[in-house]
């Protein structure tokens, strides 16, 4: 059987008696001329390998086996087993992995080769999954990730806008981020209560070093958590106005207008410090 043999994703799911299940973030999207959009963002193709977290019914999953990738997706919900099998039968381009994405080894998935992330990302767990991505061992060649809208705001947006904070900078330090879509929540099986949009990531050539990204991570929920006050409070725990000083910023100045490279300079000044 070929991929385009199989019944249509509304068939399968009735016929495996599946239905969406709050638990999981499941909200789906059985329209495959959506999941062809995100496939094309995603600029794979022939010979790409690609991991795909949360394939549920398997709509983008089978857009991406259609431009002719590998793809390794990993599902937590054991009851998509017999319907992701199919899929997996009609495309040996598929591997089917059962379990929890947060504990996934990416590396080993890999075996070494350049590996792509696309998803339409379950929301309970979508951010910790980006931090994993972007602060773990692991690198992938690009990230195509549809979030909640305000998730994609908040990883996008820039010094002085409203959903600027910690997300963004861990992003932009060690990406480039561009929103590439809007997704209205009528596209989705059932529809979530939020907007959703897709962010298309590629990783920096000169991607800080895991201490220097361990640091910002210190740094930024530092300024963040009280994001209201100046530098020289917020971080007084960590070096107060001295450290500000270090990174040649202006302790008066509030985390919320520091650019991404203010704080990559402040979690310098503390590494040295340390
Ligand atoms: N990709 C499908 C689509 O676009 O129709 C389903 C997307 S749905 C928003 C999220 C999927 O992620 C669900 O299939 C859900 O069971 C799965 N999921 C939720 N948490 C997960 C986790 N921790 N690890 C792996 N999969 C997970």
């Amino acid at each position: 059987m070929s991929l385009d043999r199989l019944p249509s994703l509304r068939d399968a799911l009735e016929a495996h008696g599946l239905w969406a299940k709050k638990a999981f973030g499941q909200h789906f999207l059985l329209d495959l001329n959506v999941t062809r959009k995100i496939a094309r963002l995603a600029e794979i193709g022939e010979g790409d390998h690609v991991i795909e977290v949360g394939p549920g019914p398997g709509g983008l999953t089978r857009a991406l086996l259609e431009t002719g990738a590998r793809v390794t997706a990993i599902e937590k919900d054991e009851r998509f087993r017999p319907l992701l099998q199919e899929v997996a039968d009609a495309a040996p381009g598929l591997t089917l992995i059962f379990g929890d994405a947060l504990a996934a080894d990416e590396a080993a998935l890999a075996a070494g080769a350049p590996a792509h992330l696309v998803s339409n990302l379950p929301y309970n767990v979508g951010t910790p999954l980006l931090i994993k991505w972007l602060t773990g061992p692991w690198t992938p060649a690009s990230l195509t990730l549809m979030f909640q809208r305000e998730v994609v705001d908040r990883i996008t947006e820039g010094p002085g806008e409203d959903a600027y904070g910690r997300l963004a900078v861990i992003v932009q330090a060690t990406c480039t981020a561009r929103r590439v879509l809007d997704v209205p929540a009528r596209a989705f099986t059932p529809p979530p209560r939020v907007e959703s949009a897709v962010v298309r990531l590629e990783p920096l050539a000169q991607r800080p070093s895991r201490t220097r990204l361990e640091a910002l991570q210190a740094v930024t929920a530092a300024a963040f958590g009280q994001r209201r006050k100046m530098l020289r409070s917020s971080l007084k725990a960590l070096g107060g106005e001295d450290l500000v000083r270090a990174a040649g910023l202006d302790p008066q100045a509030r985390a919320e207008v520091i650019p991404v490279d203010g704080f990559l300079a402040l979690a310098d000044a503390w590494l040295a410090r340390r």
